[in-house]
């Protein structure tokens, strides 16, 4: 990559804006329930703590719609890091204001401050309509990091103004290069042969990475709800499956653009939309009968797709291949999970539900990489580069 990177910077008693992506999950009692986001920050944090330089993190969680709100604080997030990095984590009130800044001043090398929820502030997802917001964070700090890959697509303050004020000193953090490293090597120069399995809701949504990927891919292999959009544009009775009409001629090009495409060849259908609704198994030749839709892969695709997982030289997977939420329709997700553990290809995946998938069988140890982010991963798929990357600064040439 030619964006600076952390171990460009000289840190030692500087102060390091970290944008960082702790939109984690949280139960009743507010405690984070999955503190991977968090775990996968702190090889930066530690780095720049090595380094004498003193961390500020600033993270969104959940979608405070611009308003403070309680339950949406980062502060369960600060009993995760403190124990993980065996240190206080100072907790600031808010992301920007004169306690905050306070605070700030008051750091020393080996000091860590977590800002409170950027998103309590309009201006973190609106940059255009105060840019003041963007100018008072980057007042905070002598360098910028960028390691919140999760949210690098995203057009906002604290990823796409905040490092432009930052000239020459905005870098990427060890995480996103990581992220960006396996999804090069997939994209540029994957082991082959290179599959890629995309399940999920709707065409609609994964239109660009389907197209990039059709070309890039050695074959794609389609499931979920998205692969009845498809299989009409064959011709196929899909009864009421879930279907995108105005995606026909889309599902069309790609099919067409495609090396190889491979989609299920039976379904587990059900008549009535529900978790205990009896279902049955149509193959692809019957077609789905018309009051019925398809909620899973039948035992055939299943056959076929894990086949296929077990001759990739390396495979990704976004989306699961079912309605997995309702456990009768989670076979097909569950057996993609454990083949894709059981394997010995480069493996990446993304995607909530897949990683869900994956954690159910405790297999998720067995990939490759687990990339932090959903539609980051997508659209990095598509596009090679996010806007977050690009406000980083350039490495100085030599
Ligand atoms: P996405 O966010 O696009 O990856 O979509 C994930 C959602 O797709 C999950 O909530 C699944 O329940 C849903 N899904 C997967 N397969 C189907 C299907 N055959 N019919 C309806 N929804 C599905």
């Amino acid at each position: 990559m030619t964006k600076l990177f952390i171990e460009d910077l000289p840190l030692k008693n500087k102060r390091v804006l970290v944008r960082v992506d702790f939109n984690v999950p949280l139960d009743q009692n507010r405690c984070v329930t999955d503190p991977t986001r968090i775990e996968a920050t702190l090889p930066t944090i530690r780095y720049i703590l090595q380094q004498g330089g003193m961390p500020i993190l600033m993270s969104h969680l959940g979608r405070p719609k611009g308003a403070y709100s309680p339950e949406l604080s980062l502060a369960p997030c600060v009993r995760v890091l403190a124990s993980s990095l065996n240190k206080v984590v100072m907790m600031a009130p808010d992301c920007i204001g004169e306690e905050v800044e306070d605070l700030v001043e008051s750091m020393q090398s080996g000091s860590i401050l977590l800002l409170e929820n950027l998103r309590f502030h309009r201006a973190e997802k609106y940059p255009a309509e105060a840019p003041e917001f963007a100018k008072k964070l980057a007042s905070y700090a002598d360098f910028y990091v960028n390691d919140a890959f999760g949210s690098s697509h995203r057009d906002h303050s604290s990823v796409t103004a905040v490092p432009k004020l930052f000239p020459g000193k905005a870098a990427a953090g060890y995480l996103l290069m990581k992220e960006i490293s396996y999804l090069d090597k997939l994209l540029k120069n994957p082991k082959r042969p290179f599959y890629a399995l995309i399940g999920g809701a709707k065409v609609s949504s994964k239109i660009g990475v389907l197209e990039s990927l059709a070309e890039k891919a050695d074959c794609l292999l389609i499931g979920g709800g998205m692969c009845y959009t498809f299989l009409k544009a064959r011709g196929i009775p899909i009864g009421r499956s879930l279907c995108e009409d105005d995606q026909l001629d889309i599902a069309k090009k790609i099919m067409a653009k495609a090396k190889k495409i491979i989609f299920p060849i039976d379904f587990k259908v059900v008549e009535e939309f529900s978790e205990d609704a009896p279902s049955k198994v149509t193959t692809i030749e019957e077609g789905i009968p018309p009051n019925y839709q398809g909620v899973d892969l039948g035992p055939r695709s299943i056959e076929l797709f894990c086949d296929t997982i077990s001759q990739a030289g390396s495979i990704l997977w976004n989306g699961p291949v079912g309605v997995f939420e309702f456990e009768p329709f989670a076979e097909g997700t569950l057996a993609i999970a454990r083949a894709l553990g059981s394997i010995h290809a480069e493996s990446v995946v993304g995607g909530g539900d897949s990683i869900a998938a994956l954690k159910k069988f405790g297999m998720e140890k067995n990939i490759s990489h687990i990339s932090t982010g959903g539609g980051a991963t997508l659209e990095y798929l598509e596009k090679g580069t996010l806007v977050g990357i690009e406000a980083l600064s350039e490495k100085s040439p030599l």
